[in-house]
């Protein structure tokens, strides 16, 4: 016959076994538990010696000392001490196990799960700090804006299991050709952004026309039809938001899918009224 032993037991005789609940250095509780239990000895000792002073005792301290009640009462404190340093330990446990899943959960949140690439909010969540680093250093920094060409045509003709090997294939692609610093993320469905750090625009533009060439030569693993996709850069001016960058690289990218798509396009380069 099982017995049901409640959770919180459990607990505490697994916390009763780590060395934290008895070590004061490093568990603060064991010290709370000495002060709690601390007034009760101290409270009983003025009253047995008030007491023995009424009844005419000649060493009040010494008798109230020598009296096995009082040695109970002095217990108290250690054993507070003890019970307390185990409920630490269970709560340092909590702690932690609460801490591990924040960041768990964190990252989570911000990774896409199909690509494994980071997404969108991670991105509006570094932005700040990219750009503060780059007027830090004095540095430029591009943005790229990536749009695979006639996608829904692959998920139409070839099915959406081949579409979404499609977005890993170009995932990896993508990881590849960036430097660990650079930030690249699926910014929703069929679009990426990548933002080069320390790249000025007609860099980011060479690389970003290296990426075009792989996608159209072929990504790995191989895909059983051509792939191409269309890019729009922007380079990062002073006071830049993210929407006005990610809307200016959007602007190229519209360019680039308007004269023929399989293209990069610079903002810069388009005309004023563009
Ligand atoms: P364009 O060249 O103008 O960009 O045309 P497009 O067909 O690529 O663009 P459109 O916006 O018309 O279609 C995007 C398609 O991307 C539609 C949608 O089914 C597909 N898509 C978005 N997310 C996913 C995904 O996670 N998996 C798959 N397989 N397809 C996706
Ligand atoms: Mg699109
Ligand atoms: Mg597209």
């Amino acid at each position: 016959m099982s017995v049901y032993i409640p959770k919180q037991i459990n607990e505490f005789f697994a916390a009763a076994t780590q060395s934290f609940s008895y070590n004061p250095r490093r568990n603060i509780y064991i010290w709370f538990g000495i002060l709690w239990g601390l007034p009760i000895p101290l409270v009983n000792i003025l009253i047995h010696v008030h007491f023995l002073e009424a009844s005419g005792v000649e060493t009040p301290y010494l008798t109230a000392f020598c009296s096995p009640l009082q040695w109970f009462f002095l217990a108290h404190p250690p054993l507070f001490g003890l019970i307390f340093g185990i409920l630490g330990t269970i709560r340092n446990d909590k702690d932690m196990q609460i801490g591990r899943m924040i960041e768990k959960l964190e990252e989570l949140s911000t990774l896409d799960p199909l690509t494994g690439l980071k997404n969108r909010r991670y991105f509006a969540h570094i932005f700040h700090d990219e750009c503060a680093r780059s007027l830090r250093r004095n540095e430029s920094m591009t943005l790229l804006f990536l749009d695979l060409d006639h996608f829904k045509q692959v998920n139409d003709t070839h099915g959406h299991h081949f579409g979404d090997l499609a977005l890993q294939a170009t995932s990896t692609c993508f990881k590849n050709q960036c430097r660990p610093y650079d930030t690249v993320v699926r910014w929703g469905g069929e679009e990426f952004v990548i933002l080069l750090r320390a790249t000025d625009e007609s860099a980011a533009h060479f690389f970003a026309e290296r990426i075009r060439n792989t996608v159209r030569e072929g990504l790995s693993p191989p895909l059983p039809f051509p792939l191409t996709i269309s890019i729009g850069l922007a380079q990062y001016q002073d006071n830049d938001t993210l929407e006005c960058m990610v809307d200016r690289a959007d602007k190229a990218l519209y360019h680039a899918k308007q004269t023929g798509r399989n293209k990069v396009v610079s903002w810069s380069a388009l005309a004023p009224e563009e």
